[in-house]
């Protein structure tokens, strides 16, 4: 991993908040087997945040973790509490369901966008919320009834490899 990486306990408990909130949204979300960073570089990136798979030579080093949870501290300066749980949910959203191949080895996936965001992010906070900081709030006191998509593509679902990831916001 990079350096500039530290720890974000915090980010862990938003994540633990919202599953607690939107369990069946994020019912592939295993806390425990994730590793939450912040990127301390001063530079601003291109990516809010991400989440990455953790790889088989990565899993040498980390072999009870599936996932790193990256938010870029400098591209989130001005992000509200309510924007920061909206991040948190939106790259929660991109841990998908564990897939066994044949020979019963577990692969960690990582879910793509549905449209250019996810529909249910859009659908409760709205297209602008990354420029929002008014948008409404995951964890604020009234509970957010989230929508699905509709209609689900065949593609679009799930997706594994390292091409497809880091998914960016
Ligand atoms: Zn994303």
């Amino acid at each position: 991993m990079a350096k500039n990486l530290v720890p974000a306990p915090d980010i862990k408990e938003t994540v633990i908040a919202l599953k607690e909130r939107y369990p069946t949204n994020l019912e592939n979300v295993d806390v425990d087997r994730i590793i939450f960073w912040r990127d301390i570089s001063p530079k601003k990136k291109r990516a809010y945040a991400y989440v990455k798979r953790i790889d088989d030579m990565d899993k040498m080093v980390n072999p009870n973790y599936d996932y790193h949870f990256v938010v870029n501290d400098a591209s989130v300066k001005h992000f509200s509490p309510a924007q920061m749980n909206g991040l948190c949910f939106h790259e929660a959203l991109h841990i998908g369901p564990p897939k066994v191949d044949s020979n019963g080895n577990v692969t960690a996936t990582i879910v793509k966008h549905d449209l250019m965001e996810f529909f249910v992010v859009v659908a409760a906070l709205g297209f602008d919320w990354e420029f929002n900081p008014a948008c409404r709030d995951l964890l604020g006191d009234e509970k957010v009834e989230l929508r699905e998509r509709p209609v689900k593509d065949e593609d679009g679902v799930e997706s594994e490899g390292p091409e497809e990831d880091p998914q960016f916001v």
